[in-house]
């Protein structure tokens, strides 16, 4: 069985449950799901999803309620984590606004509604590294990811990377949550 943590201080946290129960179904393996609102839970999960929302207030919550450092110390024990969207701008090292203490799980650089200014959202099909089929994703006030050091670009939506992988963290700048399609939790969270 596996116990994996959707962070619960805001987002989609009910379709990434789903997401997550199905991923597992597909890999032939048990997840149970634990939503974490305080500090204290992280520990005991095997894999956790940050969903999106909005990051200034994500990364607020996480400081205040002392969940930052457990989740520091979760990626730094190699244990997976699915960072999407504003999950992946508090994942990242730098996000470039004071407001947003990132937590340095992903090294790369992000910036913060770069396609948002062009497009609020879309959908747009990429190509994975990973997967067999392309993936269909759908961008909401997303993220750009802009300087990549020791991470690997496992897609992108023209020259701008949108999946990225460093250790044990995929960071999504999209919400596969948002499709029934479960591939990106399966890839991230139980391969
Ligand atoms: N633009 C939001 C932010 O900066 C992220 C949007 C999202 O998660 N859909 O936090």
């Amino acid at each position: 069985m596996t116990r994996v943590g959707v962070v619960a201080v805001q987002g989609n946290v009910s379709e990434h449950a789903g997401a997550v129960e199905r991923a597992a179904r597909a890999a032939d393996t048990e997840a149970e799901v634990v939503e974490i609102r305080r500090s204290g839970l992280v520990p005991d999960c095997d894999a956790l999803v940050l969903p999106g929302g909005e990051s200034t207030t994500i990364s607020r919550l996480l400081r205040s309620e002392g969940m930052d450092d457990e989740i520091r110390a979760h990626a730094a024990a190699e244990k997976p984590v699915l960072a999407t969207c504003a999950g992946l701008i508090v994942a990242s090292r730098d996000a470039k606004d004071e407001r947003v203490a990132t937590l340095d799980l992903v090294d790369a650089t992000v910036d913060r509604n770069a396609f948002g200014r062009q497009k609020d959202s879309f959908e747009a099909v990429v190509d994975v590294t990973g997967l067999d089929e392309p993936f269909p994703a759908v961008f909401i006030r997303a993220p750009l990811v802009d300087e990549v050091g020791d991470a690997t670009v496992l897609a992108r939506w023209g020259d701008a990377p949108v999946v990225v992988r460093d250790g044990p963290v995929v960071g999504t700048s999209f919400h596969p949550e948002l499709t029934p399609d479960d591939r990106i939790h399966r890839l991230a969270l139980f391969e």
